[in-house]
């Protein structure tokens, strides 16, 4: 099915009697490729680049000048070409990953616009605004590239190549990561995910397809001059990408076909509107992305694909991954916490917090609402740093690591407001679990070399399901979910993480009498099995049939800890909960 993107290559046999055409479509082969580089950042990752048309430049410069200044190959000029792409992603990328918000879309405005700008003005070594010309054609297996329908065959082969490849992308731990990240950072690096690291990454790796398409450009016109790498191209990019739908595949393609298609209509028929020449285009852009975003928000390919058969996803059957061994005896201290301590502004919220979790125990922790649990759950998982006091998991001090770094060592949480993607299938929430688990990087991932891991990936998400009772549910969007489902769906994610020491804020919340009683007994098995657990939960008959020992809260201190009878006769605990005099 996927192959079928090959039938494209079709297309310059049945233009061939129409050398405009032809020359349309290597355009929309090459426009396409620019708008799947901003699948990758937009699409997955959620980042937005006004750059896009400055790393083709990247591409098209570099090959030019080497191969009509130096005389050297176009495959050097390719390798040239790439590697300043990946040079100037690496720096803008480098800037800007870590901050949030506008820096990133910002920054990438201000190196194109200084690009452009250093293209039109370095007049010696570019041409200036004349440019270069006189590159020569690409060779491929002895046939000169020097005609539209042959360089058609090359540029749509590039295009359905990337197609593939970005398929492979996305259904990947790496793509689900990437749409992860996108949704929600915190809940991606509770599993494994490196937010800054990935997301340098994916703007690598749109750098480099951006620079591929500029290689290609120079050697189609053979000519390179700086206009087709300004910001209004890409602008032009950008409002494809969106109008198609950049959160698709097919639908980059579709506004790449649409607006390459369109551009060229405009220029013809703007000027016998307006009745004068000039450029706009832009205006005449802006306009068509807002009505099709009106019309649909998604872009237009989400709109059309309601009407196409869905595509029926199936049930893995590889063998899931190994479960971890445990990696000591029960009853040893698996975490602790010495002295936590969070203020926010005058408010304390954790106030030096003692207490110690035992392998295989189930260790409540409970208080009135603001008491300071969650916050204690964010200092325990990195999620937050502390302002004092120290975390041992394991018996090493993981105090101030980043969330990334300490999931993978063995501790996993759930969130008191569930953390989940809601275009993802419930499969692929689950399946988000095993980031930490499984290696395959970016090379391996869209090359398609994968697979073997991918399917454990999704049989061990699939057991995990299995587990929480939500495996018949496994192939529907997460969206449809219930409240009480999606906390389960986040206990399953949980368990594919492999990890030993589960953290769970309010699980039961929302849960119905059956689905509490349900994971009450799924709680006491997994403690058997040697997981050890820390609850928080308001519903007090649940805690005191499931928990062993019983921490409280109360303004950020631990005001009693002991069995559930020993807090329950507590008269501090009483008076915290029932506000009777202690
Ligand atoms: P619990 O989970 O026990 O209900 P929390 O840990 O969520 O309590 O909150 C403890 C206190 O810290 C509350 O008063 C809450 O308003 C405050 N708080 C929690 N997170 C933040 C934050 N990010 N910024 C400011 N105040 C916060
Ligand atoms: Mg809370």
């Amino acid at each position: 099915m996927r192959y079928g993107w090959f039938l494209l290559l079709l297309l310059p046999f049945l233009l061939a009697p129409f050398p405009f055409y032809l020359t349309l479509l290597n355009f929309f082969a090459l426009s396409g490729l620019v708008a799947l580089s901003l699948y990758v950042l937009t699409g997955l990752a959620g980042m937005t680049s006004f750059a896009q048309a400055a790393f083709m430049g990247m591409g098209a410069y570099a090959t030019a000048l080497l191969t009509v200044k130096a005389g050297l190959s176009p495959w050097f000029g390719l390798a040239a070409g790439l590697a300043l792409s990946l040079l100037l992603a690496l720096v803008l990328g480098g800037l800007t990953v870590r901050l949030k918000g506008h820096f990133l879309p910002l920054s990438t405005i201000a190196w194109q616009v200084a690009l452009y700008i250093l293209a039109g003005n370095l007049v010696g070594l570019t041409g200036g605004h004349t440019g270069l010309t006189d590159l020569p054609p690409l060779v491929l297996l002895g046939f000169p590239l020097d005609n539209a329908f042959r360089y058609g065959l090359l540029s749509l082969l590039v295009l359905v190549l990337a197609v593939l490849a970005l398929h492979n992308l996305r259904f990947s731990r790496l793509g689900r990561a990437l749409l992860a990240l996108r949704g929600d950072a915190l809940a991606a690096a509770s599993f494994g995910v490196d937010p800054a690291a990935l997301r340098l990454k994916a703007f690598l790796l749109a750098g480099a397809m951006a620079g591929l398409a500029g290689f290609l450009y120079a050697h189609f016109l053979r000519f390179v001059n700086p206009t087709p790498f300004s910001l209004e191209a890409s602008i032009k990019y950008l409002v494809m990408a969106v109008a198609g739908g950049v959160g698709t595949i097919p639908g980059v393609l579709l506004g790449a076909a649409l607006f390459t298609g369109l551009e060229d209509w405009l220029k013809d028929l703007l000027p016998l509107l307006l009745g004068r020449q000039g450029n706009y285009e832009t205006i005449a852009y802006g306009l068509v992305l807002a009505g099709i975003l009106l019309l649909a928000p998604q872009g237009l390919f989400p709109l059309l694909a309601r009407f196409l058969p869905r595509k029926e996803g199936s049930l893995p059957r590889a063998e899931p991954l190994p479960l971890p061994a445990p990696s000591g005896a029960r009853g040893e201290v698996v975490l602790e916490a010495q002295g936590l301590r969070k203020a926010f502004g005058g408010l304390l919220a954790v106030n030096g917090v003692f207490f110690a979790l035992r392998r295989g125990e189930i260790l409540a922790l409970i208080g009135p609402n603001g008491a300071g649990k969650s916050t204690t759950f964010n200092l325990l998982t990195g999620a937050i740093p502390p302002d004092g006091g120290r975390v041992f998991l394991f018996g090493k001090e993981i105090t101030g690591l980043p969330p990334h770094r300490i999931h993978p060592l063995g501790l996993g949480r759930t969130f008191q407001h569930p953390h989940l993607f809601p275009e993802l299938s419930v499969l692929e929430n689950a399946a988000l679990g095993t980031y930490a688990r499984t290696r395959a990087g970016f090379s391996r991932v869209l090359l398609g070399l994968h697979g073997e891991e991918e399917a454990r990936a999704l049989a061990t998400a699939y057991r995990a399901l299995k587990r929480v009772g939500l495996e018949g549910l496994a192939l529907e969007p997460a969206a449809r979910l219930t409240a009480g489902q999606q906390r389960l769906l986040e206990i399953a994610r949980l368990l594919a993480s492999g990890a030993e020491v589960l953290l769970l804020d309010e699980p039961a919340a929302g849960l119905r009498a059956g689905e509490k009683r349900e994971l009450a007994r799924l709680l006491k098995a997994l403690a058997r099995e040697g997981y050890t657990v820390l609850i928080v939960d308001h519903d007090m008959d649940l805690i005191m049939g499931l928990a062993d020992r019983v921490v409280v809260m109360n303004y950020g201190e631990k005001i009693a800890e002991g069995t559930p009878e020993e807090v329950q006769r507590n008269p501090l605990v009483r008076a915290a909960y029932l506000g009777e005099a202690a």
